[in-house]
């Protein structure tokens, strides 16, 4: 037998690659259950105004507690979902969910949330995600302006016909769109000003390495390259003053990160009464 043929047979009946596969499938299978039933939260982490100190917006993060294996990691699952068709589940369950908490807040006569959710890069190539958003703002009597979108660069830099024409489709709608984990798909800045997106969000690697001199210099050039493209420019994992002050200097616009505040429980971040998530739980 050759040794390819070895290799997968080894692979096949080796435990650990089996319990892998049972432990993928497992949380496949939850994560189903889970969307269906509503047990996924959504938890915000707000992004604010580096020059003002007031909020600007927030970004939408799943939550998810298996039965059996507690607390799941979006970092985990999140990829799992993608292979499948989950991924577009998910991310239409998460943009329900926020459309929602948009709607209640008004309700509840408080300040118009902007909020921003994270879409799969598949489900990004997907010619009806622009028509789900526009049923679900007119569903929920919500503006455009308070929905925005992240996606990363690697869904961009591919600049698939199919993406280009949803990002021109959300455009129109008056939907922003960010540029998510920027810097880490060692893409070419050129391809920025065929962009048609609002915003960028500099990668917590490149927060993380701030205080050294390269690090600075990296950060300001893409802050500089951000507004020469009339884009927001948000620094992402802030987890010191330091860091804060310095991207404060530079003239970033937004800052996000664990220094400033975690994600929490949404109804909590908004101020809302726990009616509605109450009734959830008790059906
Ligand atoms: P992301 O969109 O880049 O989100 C930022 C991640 O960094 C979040 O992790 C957030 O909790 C974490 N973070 C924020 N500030 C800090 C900080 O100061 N220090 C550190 N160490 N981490 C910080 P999380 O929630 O585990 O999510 C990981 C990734 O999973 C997200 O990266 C995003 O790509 C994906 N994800 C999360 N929620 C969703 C969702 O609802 N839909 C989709 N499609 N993807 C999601
Ligand atoms: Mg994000
Ligand atoms: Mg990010
Ligand atoms: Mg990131």
């Amino acid at each position: 037998k050759d040794a390819r043929e070895h290799g997968m047979a080894f692979s096949y009946f080796n435990p650990a690659y089996h319990d892998d596969l049972r432990r993928q499938m497992d949380i496949e299978q939850g994560l189903k259950e889970a969307i269906d039933s509503r047990a996924i939260d959504v938890h915000l982490q707000p992004k604010f105004d580096l020059a003002t100190g007031r909020t600007h917006s927030y970004e939408a993060l799943v939550r998810w507690t298996h039965p059996q294996q507690g607390a799941i990691s979006p970092g985990l699952f999140i990829p799992i979902a993608e292979r499948s068709a989950l991924g577009q589940r998910l991310d239409r369950y998460v943009l329900t969910r926020v459309a929602e908490l948009i709607a209640e807040s008004l309700r509840q006569g408080k300040q118009e949330p902007v909020i921003a959710v994270n879409i799969t890069a598949r489900h990004f190539s997907d010619t009806a995600l622009p028509e789900f958003i526009r049923d679900l703002l007119h569903t929920h009597q919500i503006p455009a302006r308070s929905l925005q979108l992240e996606i990363t660069e690697g869904i961009v830099m591919e600049m698939r016909r199919t993406t280009t024409a949803i990002l021109d489709e959300l455009r129109q709608m008056d939907i922003e769109v960010s540029i998510d984990d920027f810097g880490t798909g060692y893409s070419s800045l050129s391809y920025l000003q065929h962009l048609m997106v609002d915003e960028l969000k500099i990668d917590k690697v490149f927060i993380d390495d701030l205080e050294s001199e390269r690090g600075a210099t990296l950060v300001r050039a893409v802050i500089a390259i951000a507004k020469a493209h009339d884009l927001r420019v948000t620094a992402e994992g802030i987890e010191t003053s330091d860091q804060a002050r310095i991207l404060t200097t530079m003239k970033c616009d937004l800052g996000q990160g664990y220094f400033f505040a975690r994600p929490a429980p949404s109804d909590d971040v908004l101020g809302l009464n726990g009616a509605r998530s109450q009734r959830r739980f008790r059906s």
